[in-house]
């Protein structure tokens, strides 16, 4: 409104990958335009969406991947929750009705996704409709895979599958393990006979330097969630894949007992798939992910350099380019997050944190001025607050314009 520029540092809430306005997409949604925008897939196939289907499942970490896609991430939660179960029932097994799911995950805001989901963002209010979950601890406990292979060992015969974010815990506030950890998620899942769903709907298009975290794990889910930078952040497409064995157990016949009757109107969308399938094959010609690792490099010198020597900063947290900035409030209620980012914002770089925790989730095509202009920006803002300063920051300190994440 009043022509300020901004350098959007986190990717339009996790969501945009290449960039703003990309001239290769842009073209990949007008062609589509040309062809048809909506047609359903229930029963019926588009042209699109199929070869986006099939790309996508070329360079999926599991055997001869399937997908039904959706429109958000926490449908495709929701779809990987309804498929385990039913998985389990096609085969005449009984009482596999338990999901495991780690403290701190954030799966979506649907009731079975804040059912796996550990709170949090105001959703108490809903306790009473979420059903029970098995819960190993969060990424910020070091042995919280330990712990949930413990789990899986003892109460296998419960379980319909694991549920985990893959790496990174995003909406925890940017808390992650070592991906060499998860192999024994991986082990005790097939060891144990359960399902294993990776939501990858952060995590994935490239955000942590592999097209899918669960690629850096040693995992080969057999069911992923995936969502926000399916498209580069241009439409709401999103997807749950599925393995061969999953998939198989769903086969018999037409609208048989073993049909997954579940579906989404807008599911398969001919323009968000064009879009997506354009967005596949940029990510291999541009070598995208080349340049994650070399930014991701970038980012982790100067945030050593000139972020975690402020006094104010209690942790620095980062893989690939998802980047958390714990700070350490004298005392509570002080919105330190909230301060930093509207002093950021002020100086033209927008940062949205996540209570005490500044996030940078930046574009995977960031240049290394862009690198070096976010971190200047954010220790600026985070040094206006330490007590040696002369005074506080400027900007808002309680912006109406609260969100779900605020
Ligand atoms: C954002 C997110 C979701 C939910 O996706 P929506 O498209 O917002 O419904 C699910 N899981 C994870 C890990 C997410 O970060």
């Amino acid at each position: 409104m009043d022509g300020r520029r901004y350098l959007d540092a986190i990717s339009s809430l996790w969501v945009t990958t290449v960039g703003h306005r990309v001239p290769r997409l842009d073209a990949a949604l007008r062609a589509q335009l040309d062809r048809v925008a909506h047609t359903t897939m229930l029963g019926h196939g588009n042209r699109v969406v199929i070869e986006f289907a099939e790309e996508l499942a070329r360079r999926l970490p599991m055997d001869d991947a399937h997908v039904i896609f959706a429109s958000d991430g926490a449908v495709a939660v929701e779809q990987a929750l309804k498929i385990a179960f039913q998985f389990w029932t096609n085969q005449g097994v009984s009482g596999r009705d338990r999901y495991l799911a780690f403290g701190g995950a954030y799966h979506g805001d649907t009731v079975g996704a804040i059912s796996v989901g550990d709170g949090g963002f105001g959703t108490d209010i809903f306790d009473p409709l979420r059903f029970p979950v098995l819960r190993a601890p969060g990424f910020d406990r070091p042995d919280a895979i330990d712990v949930a292979v413990g789990l899986i060992a003892e109460h296998a015969h419960r379980l319909a599958a694991v549920i985990v974010e893959p790496i990174v815990q995003g909406a925890a506030g940017m808390h992650m393990l070592d991906p060499a950890a998860f192999a024994a998620l991986g082990d005790a899942c097939r060891d144990h006979d359960v399902l294993l769903i990776c939501d990858e709907v952060a995590v994935g298009f490239g955000r942590t330097g592999t097209l899918f975290a669960s690629e850096q794990c040693g995992l080969r889910p057999d069911l992923i969630a995936m969502g926000k930078g399916i498209t580069g952040g241009y439409l709401p497409v999103a997807a749950t894949a599925a393995s061969a064995r999953v998939f198989d157990a769903f086969l018999g016949d037409d609208l048989g007992p073993r049909t997954l009757y579940h579906g989404h109107s807008y599911g398969g969308n001919a323009l968000g798939a064009a879009v997506a399938l354009e967005h596949l094959r940029l990510l291999d010609d541009e070598a995208v992910l080349d340049n994650v690792a070399t930014i991701a490099d970038r980012f982790a010198t100067a945030l050593d350099d000139t972020i975690a020597p402020l006094a104010s900063v209690r942790a620095i947290r980062q893989h690939g380019l998802m980047i958390g900035i714990e700070l350490a409030p004298p005392s509570d209620g002080l919105r330190w997050g909230r301060r930093i980012a509207a002093a950021c914002v002020a100086e033209g770089v927008l940062i949205r944190p996540l209570g005490d925790v500044v996030i940078i989730v930046p574009m995977l095509t960031t240049t290394a001025d862009e690198v070096d202009r976010i971190v200047a920006v954010v220790a600026a803002a985070i040094a206006g607050l330490t007590p040696s300063a002369a005074g506080p920051i400027a900007g808002p300190g309680s912006d109406p314009r609260v969100g779900a994440l605020g």
